[in-house]
């Protein structure tokens, strides 16, 4: 049976790509479209749904399979909550939350499925994997650099993937990424720290998403490099994530790897 699916955020960047994503998938419609109280759109029809038109007041969206949310950390606050009243699973895509408010998607999971993932390509989340891995051979001698680049509008850093990406090679080396992140360099800071995984961040013009990881020993490196060209690939995860929730998991917190099966690799 098609699958009812609320999208909040519909008018963002995302929004707009998940909204082309469900009306592209056969086995998704479109129950309602979310948008922020001073977006345009709010009143209008949404242009791939005659039928449905733009909403602000979530408390209306009550008749959808599963909700997907790519807004703000407040707002996928306020998503949460509802979708707990109601009972409903969520996709979350969401990033910049600060431990507390990840707390709150955690205990919302023991009484709702919710997928929550910092990234919903299938190849940056293979790239998980060879991090991991690569982490296990390389990763207790070499020095670790993270280096991520993303469009001028971007308002959180370094991004939620980048963060994903050291707390990956974290697990594979028992660290714990909270004390041996260095998010920031700057004057006389003296020379690096043995276990210590730098971030370097880049903030430029449309680029959608680039993330490298440096695994670099005196005489040679790895360098793992994954480039997003196209939103959709976020949306169709999203989606496909939603359809995965709509099967009926039980309540819990997952992320990709458990929906594309990558737990096992
Ligand atoms: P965007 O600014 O284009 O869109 C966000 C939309 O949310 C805006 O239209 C805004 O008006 C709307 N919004 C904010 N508060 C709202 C509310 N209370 N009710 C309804 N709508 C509200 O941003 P974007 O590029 O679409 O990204 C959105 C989020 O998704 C960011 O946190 C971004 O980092 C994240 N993101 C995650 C992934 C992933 O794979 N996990 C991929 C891309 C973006």
């Amino acid at each position: 049976m098609t699958k009812r699916i609320l999208i909040k955020g519909a008018a963002g960047r995302m929004g707009t790509n998940l909204i082309k994503t469900v009306a592209s998938n056969p086995d998704t419609t479109l129950a309602y479209a979310v948008v922020h109280p001073e977006a345009p759109q709010l009143g209008q029809n949404v242009p791939e749904f005659a039928e449905v038109k733009y909403i602000s007041d979530l408390s209306q969206a009550t008749d959808f399979d599963v909700a997907i949310d790519f807004t703000s950390p407040e707002s996928t606050l306020e998503t949460l909550a509802h979708c707990q009243k109601l009972g409903k699973p969520l996709v979350i895509g969401t990033t910049g939350l600060n431990a507390e408010q990840k707390e709150k998607i955690q205990q919302a999971s023991t009484s709702i499925p919710v997928v929550f993932a910092a990234n919903f390509s299938v190849g940056m989340n293979l790239m998980f994997k060879l991090v991991e891995k690569a982490a296990r051979v390389m990763g207790t001698y070499s020095d670790i650099e993270i280096i991520e680049a993303h469009h001028h509008n971007k308002v959180d850093a370094p991004s939620g993937t980048a963060l994903a990406l050291g707390e990956h090679i974290c697990k594979a080396l028992g660290r714990d990424l909270d004390e041996v992140a260095v998010k920031e360099r700057n004057g006389l800071i003296g020379p690096r720290t043995k276990d210590e995984i730098g971030f370097s961040t880049i903030r430029a013009a449309d680029v959608i998403g680039e993330h490298t990881v440096w695994f670099a020993d005196i005489g040679e490196r790895i360098e793992l490099s994954h480039k997003v060209s196209d939103r959709i690939t976020f949306a169709r995860g999203a989606v496909h994530a939603a359809l995965w929730l709509s099967q009926g998991p039980e309540a819990k917190l997952y992320d990709m790897t458990n929906v594309l099966g990558l737990d096992k690799l």
